[in-house]
């Protein structure tokens, strides 16, 4: 059975190809810059399995439906495609990032599920008219075939109000729907039902604490495979320090440096989520060119890494507190899988709390998911590499009764 999941942006547009009955991906792509002359497609076939052929075009996609158009030629191409008719695909997934408070599942796309997506505009303006797009698109390319939304949001759900609810004027929540709602939710699910597997116990019988560290960073609190507590709030600004955001900060700060600066609330958005995090304190966001930078003995390069880490510390501290009881803290994504050093530091000193880090296991490479805690630790320290296209694949299936 093939699921095709898409996660359509304003002006891109990836996609992968599943057979369900492996979970293999058949093929994946990205279409970038639509609506510009300079726009490109790279379609992957069989990525990662070394057999991996890659085809690149350059075009001008005028729309997403051109865009998308090309990747159906791809994808039922006589020489190289891996399906030969469009019609080989059961249904389709795609990432919506914002669904409110009324999501709570992933969710058959009806015109109901389209007026929600509409509703959340004003909490995700860039993503949600994109996903939209991308939904409304696949309807017209796929006629009859099933589309399944899931929802960023969806695992945030599962918090109660005193961890939902900010401390403002209890109007606010009643007129404008202001809470946190937390993101990264389905790289968080997918996290949970695989720690779960790795102990072979139930995800009810399983606390957990994610780091989905990342380009965009959060951490997620799990009793029961149920999100009780995340870093993220009503925007994907707060919690962690991260590449380009700050994350959490004094709100006062915010009309101060707007008065003190001149600034407009755009530009304090810009400020807050674009020139912030690792790039505002040491001058690049990707977390590899700051140890490089650090390596060579640049102090804000170390101050920025050291910032992270204690942010990533102070937030396991507080999750460890609200959930009493943790089977395991859970590295993930790009630079939860790959820093072993950040990984060691954010772990060191919590021997007491119950956390021994292997630190020579922690710092050997190997790939899926493995154990980098000592065995007398007792709570176990994992990095299970994430996989959001997969889990909104499985997800399409089971909300279609597969
Ligand atoms: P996104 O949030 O865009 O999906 P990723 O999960 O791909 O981001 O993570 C990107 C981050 O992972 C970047 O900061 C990158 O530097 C970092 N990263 C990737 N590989 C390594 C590595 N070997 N060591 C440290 N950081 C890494």
């Amino acid at each position: 059975m093939k699921v095709l999941v898409i996660n359509a942006g304003s002006s891109s547009c990836k996609y992968q190809l599943f057979e369900m009955d492996s979970e293999s991906v058949l093929c994946s792509g990205l279409v970038e810059r639509i609506g510009d002359p300079t726009g490109t497609l790279v379609h992957k076939i069989a990525p990662g399995t070394g057999k991996e052929k890659t085809v690149r075009l350059e075009q001008h996609f005028t729309t997403h439906v051109e865009g998308m158009r090309e990747m159906i030629r791809l994808l039922t191409d006589p020489e190289d495609g891996v399906i030969k008719n469009k019609a080989e695909i059961f249904a389709i997934g795609h990432r919506v990032v914002h669904g409110g408070e009324d999501v709570t599942m992933p969710t058959v796309i009806d015109a109901k599920a389209k007026q929600m997506i509409r509703d959340n505009f004003i909490f995700a303006p860039l993503h949600n008219p994109a996903n939209l797009m991308g939904i409304e698109v696949a309807e017209t390319l796929f006629p009859g075939v099933p589309n399944v939304g899931v929802f960023d949001t969806e695992f945030g759900m599962g918090m109660k109000a005193d961890a939902f609810m900010y401390p403002l004027p209890y109007s606010l929540y009643e007129d404008l729907r202001i809470r946190r709602y937390g993101f990264h939710g389905t790289s968080h699910k997918y996290i949970a039902r695989k720690t779960a597997q790795f102990f072979g116990k139930r995800p009810e019988d399983v606390n957990n604490i994610t780091c989905h560290l990342g380009n965009g960073c959060s951490m997620t609190a799990v009793r029961g495979g149920v999100c009780i507590d995340t870093s993220m709030g009503l925007t994907p600004l707060e919690g962690l320090m991260m590449g380009t955001r700050c994350g959490s900060i004094d709100p006062a700060l915010v009309p101060f440096i707007m008065d003190k600066k001149g600034l407009s609330a755009i530009e304090a958005d810009t400020l807050m989520n674009k020139q912030s995090g690792l790039l505002g304190i040491c001058g690049t966001n990707d977390m590899r060119d700051v140890h490089a930078k650090r390596e060579k003995g640049d102090n804000k390069a170390q101050l920025a890494f050291d910032m992270a880490v204690w942010r990533v510390k102070k937030q396991i501290g507080a999750y460890m507190a609200i959930l009493g009881h943790v089977d395991a803290i859970v590295f993930t994504a790009g630079i939860g899988e790959n820093d072993a050093f950040l990984r060691e530091k954010a772990c060191k000193g919590m021997e007491d709390l119950g956390i021994v880090i292997d630190v020579q296991e922690n710092s050997t490479r190997k790939s899926g998911v493995r154990v980098i805690s000592k065995l007398e630790s007792k709570i176990k320290v994992l990095i299970i590499p994430t996989n959001e296209e997969l889990e909104i694949a499985q997800s399409t299936l089971l909300v279609l009764g597969k």
